[in-house]
């Protein structure tokens, strides 16, 4: 549905108009009834809107301006850390010697990438507190899936064949479980206790003899620090089983803690996330794992290393899980991460850390007396509230993220994690000024009152957009994406 005083124009076409100009043939005409057999030959003209440059030109432009995105806005969605990506890391992705390689080159002519990749490896490796790193993976959600079929392998190499299950909590992130399933392991949940962080003693329970790992986000997705992680690791390495972190979003340990460090035997992290690369869109993104050392055999093939001076790939590694993608990873986005952790350097990475975890508890405060805080003690990068007050006078979180459209704001990921009701989940990130923080918690507030005293504003927003409330459901399961003559 969209509004009736803003129609949307979206028939431009002219008969006759046409937006380009081709210079007169000077070859033979062909036949391309002779070259192509006649199934594949169009016998209508294909039915394409007819409109000038400058119509085009404007109806792309128009549409741009349409999008959302942090260079556009606040864009406080939650476990996505949607921080600002510093232009510096488009300049170097774009240098020729880069960006003009091609994968197939003999490696004697890209030492230079190769370094790249060894570097950005190495520093990983520092802040991870891992023993190795591959950048192979795409993604988040594909890096965790390597990450465990190493694991599958290494207990398979043990002859451990019966630790069929992965443990994942129920404030996990929604990849995890699915990574586990397409590994082939069965899933099994584990509690959260009443602070929002894993059960022990239903730990404990679930734990045994058929754990292949546990799989877990720390700071976990409610933003809190899982404090006894050192028993879970415990518990998890006296069974026999492998602990899994989820570092998609490193944004509150960066520098301060290490998942090494803290027993964990294979990390994920999300270039695209934590290291600036730009995502959102479904583009590229970087997922490298880092392991310890006894599961260095497993991790996938071609691994680069340092023979003396050069860098080399060495595909003799028998035990290996295999190629998990086509040559060596995306390389523009591992450029963008590199740039990143140099610029910052370790304090700047640091400084990342603090003002991440500021900025979320002082939001978290601002916004304390005006919704609900279903776990009330200091968050790290991103915090939970609940709408369970407003619910009560008719408005759901559904409405309020709406009614931040007319705000001007990406709304915060909601109804996620499960195990709140009627969840806001917000990571505001350390590029935002206090200014940008203020003028969202304002806005909140103007919401939580409007939900008091005039709640139709909340219920029927968005007001301002072009397109008020889809039926999600039909946008995603029959998107009209391609022109349809009208
Ligand atoms: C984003 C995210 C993932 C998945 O990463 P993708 O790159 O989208 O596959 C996994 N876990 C957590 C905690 C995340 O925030």
């Amino acid at each position: 549905m969209h509004k009736e005083d803003q129609p949307l124009i979206f028939e431009l076409s002219t008969e006759g108009r046409i937006g380009y100009s081709l210079p007169e043939m000077d070859i033979p005409e062909i036949n391309l009834g002779e070259l192509l057999p006649e199934g594949y030959l169009r016998e209508e003209e294909p039915e394409l809107p007819e409109v000038s440059e400058l119509d085009i030109m404007r109806h792309y432009t128009a549409l741009s301006k349409r999008n959302h995105g942090v260079d556009s806005g606040f864009y406080p969605l939650g476990s996505c850390t949607m921080k600002y990506n510093p232009k510096i890391n488009e300049n170097v992705a774009r240098f020729n010697g880069f960006a003009h390689l091609h994968p197939l080159q003999d490696e004697s002519s890209v030492q230079g990438a190769l370094e790249l990749m060894y570097d950005l490896q190495e520093h990983l490796i520092e802040i991870t507190g891992m023993d190795e790193v591959t950048l192979q993976p795409a993604a988040g959600a594909h890096g965790e899936w390597t990450g465990l079929m190493m694991i599958r392998s290494y207990h398979e190499a043990n002859g451990d064949t019966k630790r069929t299950k992965v443990v994942v909590p129920d404030s996990a992130h929604g990849t995890n479980p699915a990574s586990a399933t397409v590994a082939g392991f069965e899933t099994v949940t584990v509690k959260s206790d009443e602070n929002g962080l894993v059960d022990l003693e239903d730990l404990r329970r679930v734990v045994g003899e058929d754990t292949a790992a546990l799989m877990l986000t720390n700071p976990n997705t409610l933003g809190l620090f899982e404090e006894n992680i050192l028993e879970m690791a415990e518990i998890v390495h006296s069974a026999g089983g492998k602990l899994y972190y989820d570092g998609a979003n490193l944004n509150a340990v960066l520098s301060k803690a290490r998942p090494g460090d803290m027993g964990f035997d294979v990390v994920h992290l999300n270039l695209h996330k934590t290291f600036t690369g730009p995502h959102g869109g479904g583009g590229p993104g970087s997922g490298p794992v880092g392991v310890k050392a006894d599961l260095i055999p497993y991790l996938p093939k071609p691994v680069l290393v340092k023979n003396g001076d050069q860098y080399e790939f060495d595909y003799d590694r028998p035990q290996s899980i295999g190629r998990v993608k086509p040559y060596y990873g995306n390389f523009g986005i591992n450029v963008r991460a590199y740039t990143y952790i140099r610029t910052m350097g370790p304090d700047g990475l640091k400084a990342v850390t603090e003002n991440a975890v500021l900025n979320a508890n002082y939001m978290m405060r601002r916004l304390e007396p005006f919704f609900d805080l279903p776990f009330d003690r200091h968050c790290k990068h991103e915090f939970v509230l609940s709408g369970k007050r407003q619910k009560k006078l008719g408005v759901r979180t559904l409405d309020i993220a709406k009614r931040l459209l007319d705000f001007g704001y990406h709304p915060p990921t909601i109804y996620f994690p499960l195990n709140v009701e009627e969840c806001i989940m917000i990571e505001p990130t350390e590029t935002e000024s206090k200014e940008t923080l203020d003028a969202f918690v304002d806005a909140m507030i103007q919401i939580a009152k409007e939900a008091e005293e005039n709640p139709e504003i909340v219920q029927e927003a968005p007001h301002t957009t072009v397109i008020g409330r889809l039926d999600e459901t039909m946008a995603a399961r029959k998107p009209v994406l391609r022109y349809q003559k009208q």
